[in-house]
């Protein structure tokens, strides 16, 4: 059988199709953003028992490159992508864990989180990026004028990019916002011999610079407008189902920026619902910085408008983002999914994140973010306790250790409910003896509690 995918215009009106080693961002009839879509009609010629089959036999085996987490659903991802051209650093099969005693703490017994930041980059980004590199590898191949691939990021995005573009042997080139990227994301497109350009002004502003840029064919754009990234990134939900057996849990929690993530958690949840791999849709909830929350206002009025807004500074910096690319596809996804979409004060996110960390996680701002969404809704009886509950972690924790030192040393704008401070002391045994029994005593009190 032979399947096939294609760029496809998102305006029903339109509906224009490119091929996917075409250099397009954009739909050239009417503007609108594009979308992949696949020959749905070839994909059922496999029925849903053998896909899980194939699925499972390939998962996180050493058959290169169909142990990675996304090149282990190919056919479902981009099936006419020779497999000499795939640059794959074995991204996807991350860890999705029970978290049990965060869930206890709020009468929850079931809640699980999918840790896409335990991966090469150390962020979700890779699950994308694999897939815009290889099809630029392709179309270089196939003769195609791109000398680099740029992109604008809040840190994550050029992580990846620049990580999986040396593995390629292709030049990247990432747009930064001066001064609003944490160390560890600034040095990550640095050591993998990205061509970095700090620019004195927000995300927002980057990206106005990297459109005009790539209107040359000669340098190609990875940001999310690219629909090609969803691609990949849409594997999260199909590979969280198919950790629990392909049992569909009830809630997904995923913070969004330019809202690419929860459009391509939908696109899969989607192609499994289509192809007969899950019978229901589970519910999506997205979760903001109250600092940059569009999406949210928008919700409010029941997404009957929605105003760009300027993005204040948040701690959860890769959400920092006040005119989202992806936001009609969102909205149609969140209309699909019985949507909800709450903000999180600075406040709220960074005390979530560090509760979290106390029974176990290490978590990064944009999961707080979640976490404390996720708080919000059991509050309001919008998620019931006996609910099945996965939140997507995007980071790892130690990408954003200065917000983690900060908040535990209390040099925040706003108190740190759950701050550790290390205890200072002299060399000395008696001292560490004192110290210890009452440090102890106060610990197990508000551990019990
Ligand atoms: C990119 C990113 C997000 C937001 O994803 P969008 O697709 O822009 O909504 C959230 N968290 C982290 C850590 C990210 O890098
Ligand atoms: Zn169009």
């Amino acid at each position: 059988m032979q399947y096939s995918a294609w760029f496809q215009c998102i305006n029903e009106e339109c509906r224009q199709k490119y091929p996917t080693n075409s250099i397009v961002y954009k739909c050239r009839t009417c503007g609108s953003l594009l979308e992949v879509q696949h020959d749905i009609e070839a994909l059922r010629g496999r029925d849903s028992k053998a896909w899980m089959k194939l699925f499972e036999e390939r998962y996180k085996s050493t058959q290169w490159p169909y142990g990675s987490g996304v090149w282990g659903k190919k056919e479902w991802i981009l099936p006419q992508l020779s497999d000499d051209n795939i640059v794959s650093l074995y991204e996807g099969g991350s860890n999705l864990f029970w978290a049990e005693r965060f869930g206890k703490m709020l009468g929850l017994s079931n809640l699980w989180v999918k840790l896409c930041g335990n991966s090469h980059s150390g962020s979700f980004k890779d699950l994308g990026m694999t897939v815009l590199v290889s099809n630029v590898k392709q179309m270089i191949s196939e003769g195609a004028p791109i000398k680099a691939v740029a992109c604008a990021s809040t840190g994550d995005t050029s992580a990846a990019l620049a990580v999986y573009c040396a593995a390629a042997g292709i030049q990247s080139i990432v747009l930064l916002p001066k001064g609003k990227i944490s160390v560890a994301q600034l040095v990550q497109p640095i050591a993998n011999g990205a061509l970095v350009l700090s620019l004195d002004t927000d995300f927002d502003g980057c990206m106005k610079v990297v459109r005009e840029i790539t209107e040359d064919e000669t340098i190609y754009l990875a940001n999310s407008m690219n629909s090609i990234r969803i691609e990949g990134q849409k594997t999260v939900g199909i590979e969280v189902i198919q950790q629990f057996d392909w049992d569909c849990p009830d809630v997904f929690i995923i913070p969004g920026g330019n809202l690419g993530n929860v459009t391509a958690l939908g696109n899969g949840l989607l192609m499994m619902h289509d192809l007969g791999l899950i019978s229901r849709l589970p519910r999506i909830v997205v979760a903001q910085a109250q600092n940059a929350n569009p999406l949210y206002r928008s919700y409010l009025k029941n997404f009957e408008s929605f105003e760009p807004m300027v993005a204040r500074k948040t701690l959860a910096n890769a959400i920092q983002i006040g005119n989202p690319v992806s936001i009609e596809k969102a909205i149609r996804t969140l209309k699909l999914f019985k949507g909800i979409v709450l903000d999180a004060t600075e406040e709220e996110l960074a005390d979530a994140a560090a509760l979290g960390d106390t029974t176990g996680m290490f978590n990064c701002p944009h999961t707080g973010v979640a976490l404390a969404a996720l708080i919000k809704l059991l509050k309001s009886g919008q998620i019931d306790k006996s609910e099945h509950v996965v939140v997507i972690s995007t980071a790892h924790g130690l990408k954003f250790t200065d917000f983690k030192v900060k908040y535990h040393e209390e040099t925040l704008d706003f108190p740190s409910r759950f701050a550790n401070k290390p205890i200072e002391l002299p060399p000395r045994v008696d001292a560490v003896k004192e110290a210890l029994e009452t440090a102890l005593k106060k610990r197990r009190t508000t551990l019990n509690a």
